[in-house]
């Protein structure tokens, strides 16, 4: 039997006092504590092993797993590389480029600032009053809550959930980086400095590639891709691709899909601008024949829950 459970990861640290206390992350005894439950039932590989599996270079016969961190959030280099570090494993780093060339704050990282500095209903009625007043009506407010992205917040409370539903999907995406920009500016702080501790640089990124993690590509302005035109979604995997060749150099390199969507012709496309293979959010084992441009994911708080009823399949 060979399948790989590829685990994904966002925020991993523990909670700082103060406001940023509200940052939704994996604490480190837990991460540690997953890592130790994954080494213990299944077997760790890197990207490279899992392409050549895939590839069909290389056989395995037990149940695998690989790890992934999304975001080039500097908790990876501080907190994650050192746990990885002293049980000898390997992870695959997606980095949106735009974070790291321009040193901005993604919207989504904003977004999770400004609910750690206002209450969900403040900003809720702050975003729509703002979108209002640049045009945008009630119709379009609501376009954004239909079933497919109430999914993507189920772990949500349901106002934090319509709200992040509107910001992500509803408004059109400039007016939306305006107002969330300036709501930032005036409730949270300068944008510039956050973004200086927020991810990880290049010297960061490359000591991770130089200590055997693999670094690969998380869109260049961190949107759900499937919110652009073919033609931006080209425009904006090309521009991934071509920072992190200036940056470290060529080289074969995964893709992880901004919020995790993907159809068939973004799967051909993020192919076609170069990336090995391409990574979800959808929930499930990676087989050896699955799709190379849509392989799943099982975020870290399913994890345990998964690995229940899954391995008790396999023994039975
Ligand atoms: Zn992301």
């Amino acid at each position: 039997m060979s399948q790989c459970l590829v685990v994904m990861y966002h925020y991993v640290r523990d909670r700082h006092n103060g406001p940023e206390s509200a940052i939704r992350g994996l604490d480190v005894a837990t991460f540690e504590q997953q890592l130790d439950i994954l080494c213990d039932t299944l077997k760790p590989i890197d990207w490279s092993t899992l392409v050549a599996w895939q590839t069909g270079r290389v056989s395995i016969d037990a149940p695998t797993f690989l790890l992934t961190f999304d975001d080039g959030l500097s908790d990876h280099a501080e907190v994650v590389a050192p746990v990885l570090e002293e049980r000898g494993l390997r992870g695959v780093f997606f980095v949106s480029t735009a974070m790291l060339v321009d040193r901005v704050m993604a919207t989504a990282h904003q977004i999770h600032l400004l609910l750690c500095h206002m209450d969900a209903e403040d900003l809720s009625t702050q975003v729509r009053q703002r979108a209002i007043d640049a045009g945008v009506n009630q119709e379009e407010l609501l376009a954004a809550d239909d079933d497919a992205h109430r999914r993507a917040y189920a772990y949500e409370s349901a106002d934090r959930a319509a709200l992040k539903r509107l910001l992500t999907y509803g408004l059109p995406i400039e007016l939306r980086n305006d107002i969330v920009a300036s709501l930032f500016a005036e409730n949270v702080g300068d944008s510039a400095d956050y973004a200086a501790r927020w991810y990880m640089n290049w010297e960061a990124i490359a000591t991770m590639r130089r200590d055997g993690h693999t670094i690969g590509g998380h869109g260049h302005v961190h949107e759900p891709l499937l919110r652009l035109s073919p033609e931006d979604q080209q425009r904006d995997m090309a521009r991934c691709v071509a920072v992190l060749r200036d940056g470290l150099g060529p080289g074969v390199r995964p893709f992880s899909y901004p919020f995790g969507s993907v159809d068939w012709d973004l799967a051909r496309r993020c192919g076609a601008c170069g990336f090995v293979n391409g990574f979800t959010t959808v929930r499930g084992w990676v087989g050896q024949r699955d799709h190379a441009h849509q392989l799943s994911r099982v975020d870290t708080i399913h994890v345990d829950s998964f690995l229940e009823k899954e391995l008790a399949c396999l023994r039975s």
